[in-house]
């Protein structure tokens, strides 16, 4: 049995939301990772056996390694289908927001978004939703993942036995990603309760591991050892280190989008080290984006929001900058500066 966390008034409120619908649209993040694509698959896994109409928007692409869950290829991306999903939309009569708080992190999806009349719900684990824009709002920011939020409901809802195959592993990968394969953020036992449900639904958790974890080029880990020797600036007494990297370095790897994942956690292999920062000049866009993570109390977000414009978890945060590489490294180096006697303790 789980701990019981979604109130009495969530669970009436998705129950009936769930019932009364016919069209759904469900929408993630803006670069969605394994627990956007997973939380949403596994909840349209969910809603089309309940006979429901669903479609999944997401703002633009998503990396390789989570292109083989089933239907990945109906995803419809936004920045490609504009009309299709200003049509779905206008035509959706309840609108499913999974992983994200604030309707600033889907970019320009969120237009259509905010100005749609049907329901809304917000199901979430980042800190401080912006209730307002929704009719109900599940934000559990105590749980691992959006994916375990989904399973939990799925559950409470009297759902779990018409999960599928196909929902358990998307749920699953959600799970896996957001806690980097249950190395963090995954102490509470309720979680492998999950797991073990998931896996009795036939799911292969190894494969599914290794369908995400050894999916890369031979160009990504060229990049990793190059940004690791190269690159990679540690600053002993701090219990922190930067790396910067440029487009042109970048393109120098043939980069994929995705390729860069993971690999700011890498620092925080170093004996003692607290806070691994990334900056990485965006393909696309004229804008730095940064990336921190952190371990056991060292808040990720506040320094993000401090810093960085941006938010996220205490131990996985990020941001972006508008500025050159050189001015962002020495916000960086300020950010470090204000934060330096929580480091060096
Ligand atoms: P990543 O470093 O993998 O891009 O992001 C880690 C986490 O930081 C994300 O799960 C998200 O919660 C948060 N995050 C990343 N970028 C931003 C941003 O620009 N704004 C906010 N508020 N959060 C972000
Ligand atoms: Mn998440």
């Amino acid at each position: 049995m789980l701990k019981q966390k979604i109130t009495p008034q969530e669970t009436a409120a998705i129950k009936k939301f769930f019932n009364d619908c016919k069209n759904v649209v469900i929408v993630c993040h803006t670069s969605p990772d394994g627990d956007a694509i997973g939380s949403s698959l596994g909840l349209y896994e969910y809603l089309r056996r309940k006979g429901k109409h669903v479609n999944v928007i997401v703002p633009n692409y998503f990396p390789d390694f989570l292109h083989w869950m089933k239907d990945a290829d109906k995803i419809i991306l936004f920045d490609r289908q504009k009309t299709l999903s200003h049509n779905l939309i206008a035509m959706a009569d309840l609108i499913c927001c999974l992983d994200f708080n604030d309707l600033r992190r889907i970019d320009e999806l969120g237009i259509p978004i905010g100005r749609a009349h049907c329901r809304k719900v917000l199901i979430d684990h980042h800190l401080n939703p912006d209730k307002t824009k929704f009719d109900c709002c599940i934000s559990h920011p105590e749980m691992s993942s959006t994916s375990e939020l989904v399973f939990r409901i799925i559950d409470v809802i009297g759902g779990k036995d018409t999960l599928t195959f196909a929902g358990a592993e998307d749920l699953y990968a959600g799970m896996a990603t957001d806690t980097g394969f249950f190395s963090f953020n995954s102490n509470d036992p309720d979680i492998f309760i999950i797991i073990s449900e998931l896996l009795r639904k036939g799911i292969d958790k190894d494969l599914i591991n290794r369908r995400i974890q050894n999916n890369y080029s031979a160009d990504r880990l060229k990049l990793i050892g190059y940004v690791l020797y190269q690159k990679l600036q540690v600053f002993p007494d701090l219990h922190a280190s930067l790396f910067a990297i440029r487009k042109e370095e970048l393109a120098q790897f043939r980069y994929l989008k995705g390729d860069m994942e993971g690999i700011v956690n890498m620092p925080l292999q170093i004996k003692g080290h607290k806070l691994s920062i990334c900056l990485r000049e965006d393909t696309e866009k004229p804008l730095i984006r940064v990336s921190t993570r952190s371990v056991d109390d060292f808040p990720c977000n506040e320094l993000c929001a401090q810093f960085f414009n941006g938010g996220g978890h205490k131990n996985a945060a990020g941001g972006t900058l508008e500025c050159t590489m050189d001015e962002a490294t020495e916000i960086v180096m300020k950010a470090l500066d204000a934060w330096s006697d929580r480091l060096k303790s």
